[in-house]
């Protein structure tokens, strides 16, 4: 069932008027969500101007077309008409108008490079660019993605196979000491494998229709020291293969990650339990045939098709709980992401995903995110400020802290919610900090009852400067920062103030 907000959608605090990163946020008109853009692109009125025709757009009709009523933009070599989309743009006409007759890529990928574009803007289509002002995503010619590479990447992978009777082994030569099993990402479909190493901000691509058939299970190695990848296929029949199969789309190509788009393969819901009044723990299957592991501190965009459009939203994976162990994965592939998503009763996406069924699906992106593991290295204090469901890029950090880092001294919570009701896995928190003495949680509350004894109120100075404690004026300290982005901004800007360093804190965002 479809969940259509009122009028009022999307709300004074709704995350589709609040952009991440401390962007600029736009109250928007009556009548302007997210939910009434689909309606209007559903309406049948001609967007474009253009009775449906598709044009070729050169780079001097693109310029003409930069004014709020006649606003053309290109991105990745399709030109969109966004005049009508100016008023239900979460991040303000200005924002749009910045890129107004121009390829607007670039400021697209730099903002949110994550949301579906081509589904949410079809009906705005105008054309492609005649003369395109940029080559589209992957479709540098080899020189020229070199060139780039050798001046300021790392240099390029390569990749080879071999074969026995039974087996065909995919090895990818990555060149870099610091990959692990969460580097590289494998799908395989009907015919088409394809195999994404992410090294540093670069994406490296084997992608082919291959050209036997092989059974569903293969396991993926790493040979750290060198940097090799080792993707073991089983044969379906014992025949030799002449070749590996028909390059693909982006095959063997490798480019910022940035300009690659994102992979989503569909996942099964295989259940969904309440966590506290509002939140809820999914654990949601991948497909076989998938190697997917998600880096710690990294998210992924889950995609849910809303009254015929593909709407993305950012999710953060957590473990089953924080007494799993945090073991390095062990083939078999890990097959289980799970994920404490609340609820919003009035919200766009999260109705949707708890109406799913055990058995029904969502697309699961490629992860993303900008936290670094080696940040936690030879760590000595690890501080998590979290607020409400900020809380979920903690579990994996604090679950890896406490079992990878040797030199750890302690790592203390500071969890801020409304309520008692509100606090999410209260009681393993608090078992945690039993076993484990280097363990300390923190509740504060802002809106307690007057049952509650513990800390009141909102971050402040004053909390933050009492809790964060630091051994000496030379141990190495992590703070980690998540929560609604107003209380992520402030506390930013509180430990500043108190003197920590931009390395000795990560903030968590889009
Ligand atoms: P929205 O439609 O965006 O609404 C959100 C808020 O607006 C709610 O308070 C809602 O009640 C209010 N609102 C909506 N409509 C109205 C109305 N008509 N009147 C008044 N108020 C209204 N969330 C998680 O739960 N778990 C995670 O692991 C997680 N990870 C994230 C990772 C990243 C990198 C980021 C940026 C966000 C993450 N989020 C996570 C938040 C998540 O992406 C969504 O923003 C969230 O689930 C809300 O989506 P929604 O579409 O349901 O709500
Ligand atoms: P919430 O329940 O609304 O808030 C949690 C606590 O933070 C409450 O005590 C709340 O106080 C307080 N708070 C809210 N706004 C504040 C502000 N401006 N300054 C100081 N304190 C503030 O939180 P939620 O609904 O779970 O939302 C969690 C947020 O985290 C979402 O915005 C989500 O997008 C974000 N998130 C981001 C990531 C990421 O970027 N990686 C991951 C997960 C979640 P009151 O309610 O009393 O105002």
């Amino acid at each position: 069932m479809l969940n259509v907000p009122s009028q009022s959608f999307p709300g004074p605090s709704s995350q589709q008027r609040v952009a991440s990163g401390g962007r600029s946020k736009v109250p928007l008109k009556q009548g302007r969500s997210l939910m009434d853009w689909i309606r209007l692109t559903k309406s049948g009125k001609d967007l474009t101007g253009l009775k449906g025709r598709l044009i070729e757009v050169t780079e001097e009709e693109l310029k003409k077309h930069n004014k709020k009523d006649d606003c053309w933009i290109c991105i990745r070599g399709f030109v969109y008409n966004v005049s009508p989309y100016m008023e239900y743009h979460p991040g303000g006409e200005d924002e749009l108008m910045r890129a107004a007759g121009s390829d607007g890529t670039d400021l697209f990928d730099q903002v949110h490079r994550w949301v579906n574009y081509e589904s949410m803007l079809k009906e705005c289509l105008v054309g492609r660019m005649a003369m395109k002002p940029a080559f589209p995503k992957g479709m540098l010619p080899q020189s020229q993605v070199t060139d780039t590479l050798a001046k300021e990447g790392p240099s390029s992978p390569s990749y080879d196979w071999f074969q026995t009777d039974s087996l065909v082994t995919i090895v990818i030569y990555t060149k870099q000491k610091d990959i692990n099993l969460d580097s590289v990402i494998v799908d395989h479909r009907d015919d088409s494998f394809r195999a994404e190493t992410v090294i540093k901000d670069y994406s490296y691509l084997v992608h082919v229709a291959l050209s036997h058939e092989i059974q569903e299970d293969f396991s993926v190695l790493v040979v750290e020291n060198v940097g090799k990848i080792e993707i073991v296929l089983k044969k379906k029949e014992n025949t030799s293969w002449k070749c590996l199969g028909h390059p693909q789309e982006n095959h063997n190509s490798f480019i910022p990650k940035k300009d690659t788009g994102l992979f989503y393969r569909k996942c099964q819901l295989v259940s969904k339990e309440d966590v506290t009044h509002d939140t809820k723990l999914f654990c949601l299957m991948l497909p076989p045939s998938t190697h997917l592991e998600v880096p710690v501190g990294q998210h992924v965009y889950l995609r849910l098709p809303i009254t015929g459009t593909e709407i993305v939203k950012p999710y953060t994976p957590v473990c089953d709980s924080l007494f799993s162990e945090f073991k390095e994965p062990v083939l078999p592939n890990n097959i289980y992401i799970y994920f404490l998503i609340k609820i919003y009763p009035a919200g766009f996406f999260t109705p949707e995903l708890d109406q799913l069924q055990i058995g029904d699906y969502v697309s699961v992106s490629n992860p993303e995110g900008n936290f670094i593991i080696s940040q936690l290295q030879e760590l000595e204090d690890l501080f998590l400020l979290a607020a409400g469901t900020g809380f979920t890029p903690m579990v994996k950090v604090l679950n890896y802290a406490l079992t990878n880092i040797p030199s750890l001294r302690k790592v203390k919570l500071m969890f801020f919610n409304k309520t008692e009701d509100d606090i999410i896995w209260r009681s393993q928190l608090e078992k945690l900090a039993f076993k484990d003495k280097r363990f300390e949680v923190e509740f504060v509350l802002s809106a307690p009852t007057s049952e509650w004894s513990g800390k009141q109120g909102y971050i402040s100075p004053a909390l933050l400067s009492e809790f964060l404690k630091r051994r000496s004026d030379t141990s190495k300290v992590l703070i980690c920062l998540c929560g609604p982005t107003p209380f992520t901004e402030q506390g930013m800007k509180m430990l500043h103030d108190l003197n920590f360093s931009k390395d000795e804190i990560h903030s968590f965002t889009a």
